[in-house]
């Protein structure tokens, strides 16, 4: 059925690196860190009699480090690193723009989603320059991790294998573009899916249920509500307005859950105010809706500020390496995402910018969002890649 260009599938030739982790794990010497991404903490439990939304990111932390990973990091860290880039780069185009610019590129597109990625890059050629140029949190992290983290403790990149936790296949395929590696060496050396996982944890005989949680490991662990809120629908565009609005106004905004951007439609296009500022976003999730808009948006049809596209219905909650939903799956969906929305709510600190682990790095190594430090280790570039036939859509019914 559904058969528009998406998923890379050589993504699915990146395969199963199952083998490869467990092989790292018993090498004595070896130092391996994963990094989790915010979507797997709301879906991995359900294979161990969890609900789908209950956060088992500790549980996580723990069965992780009994199969011998050395530090549990988080991708959420670097979300909110993700959104300083995003919300700066936003806030330069709106400036520009309010001030009369027409030359600026806008909607500002978001980049985060590597299916999505590769969609514009295959269909849209000549629209290169309105995506977001942010790495994704996967990246960016993986980039701290080999050249600053392990830098700072004493070690090359070549000491250190990165690991990803994934809710989807796409990454794999992801982690593997030339841009993202220095040689041979990968900044994600590999994916291991959600799923991946799941059956890793039973053929080890570790129960989530049942394992004590732990702490997941400072530094590159600490996240804000903004940042976990990137794994569901609309998620990442609301975080990087709460950063860019309340730089903008230089006032602290108090309601910072934009209700009009949540919701389920394959296309949402909403109103955000703040102050004398009013913005026109659009929020996406599946390739066929998104596709629609960027036709109108070429066509002039359409003019929006700022558009978050995530390939899979739901977000990365209903990414293609997530625990398969088999019935009432909207119901699941929206389970899972509510379940990121808790954890955001329960947060002290829910603006990106306050995340003091990523001001911390600014401090000591970037200066500020878009430096040349930043741009050097944090931003990528696109490129025209011919379309190809028979891609598959990546979500859960793969
Ligand atoms: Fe991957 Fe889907 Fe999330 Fe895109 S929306 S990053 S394809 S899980």
């Amino acid at each position: 059925g559904k058969c528009i260009s998406v998923c890379p599938v050589d993504a699915i030739t990146a395969g199963d690196n199952t083998f490869k982790f467990l092989r790292d794990l018993s090498t004595p010497n070896k130092l391996v860190i994963t990094q989790m991404a915010p979507a797997v903490r709301v879906t991995i439990g359900e294979a161990f009699g969890f609900e789908p939304g209950d956060n088992v990111e500790n549980k996580l932390a723990a069965g992780l480090r009994k199969l011998g990973v050395d530090y549990v990091f988080d991708t959420t860290w670097a979300a909110d690193l993700t959104i300083m880039e995003e919300a700066a780069e936003l806030q330069d185009r709106l400036e520009r723009y309010f001030s009369g610019d027409k030359s600026v590129k806008l909607p500002m597109l978001t980049s985060c989603c590597p299916a999505w990625v590769k969609f514009i890059e295959q269909n849209y050629g000549d629209m290169l320059d309105v995506p977001s140029s942010a790495k994704s949190p996967m990246q960016m992290f993986a980039t701290v991790a080999k050249d600053i983290w392990a830098k700072e403790h004493g070690m090359t990149r070549d000491d250190v294998t990165s690991v990803a936790i994934m809710p989807c296949i796409a990454k794999k395929y992801e982690a593997s573009r030339p841009e993202f590696s220095r040689g041979m060496n990968y900044d994600v050396d590999y994916v291991i899916t959600t799923r991946e996982l799941i059956k890793i944890f039973r053929d080890s005989g570790i129960d989530l249920k049942e394992i004590e949680p732990e702490e997941i490991d400072y530094i590159m662990g600490e996240y804000t509500g903004a940042g976990i809120i990137f794994g569901r629908t609309g998620g990442v565009i609301e975080a990087a307005l709460r950063t860019a609005l309340e730089n903008m106004t230089g006032k602290r905004i108090d309601n910072i859950e934009f209700h009009s951007l949540r919701g389920w439609d394959g296309f949402r296009a909403c109103e955000v105010e703040v102050g004398d500022i009013k913005l026109r976003i659009g929020v996406a999730h599946g390739l066929e809706e998104a596709g629609k808009m960027l036709d109108k948006i070429r066509s002039g049809e359409e003019f929006f500020h700022a558009i978050e596209i995530m390939a899979c219905i739901g977000g990365c909650i209903g990414g293609g390496g997530q625990p398969k939903v088999r019935k009432n799956k909207e119901e699941v969906l929206r389970k899972r995402g509510d379940g990121l929305n808790n954890i955001d709510r329960d947060k002290d600190h829910r603006v990106s910018k306050e995340n003091p682990a990523v001001q911390a790095i600014y401090d000591k190594y970037l200066d500020h969002p878009m430096s040349n430090k930043a741009h050097e280790l944090l931003h990528t570039k696109y490129f025209v890649r011919p379309k190809r036939g028979h891609d598959h859509i990546n979500d859960n019914d793969m």
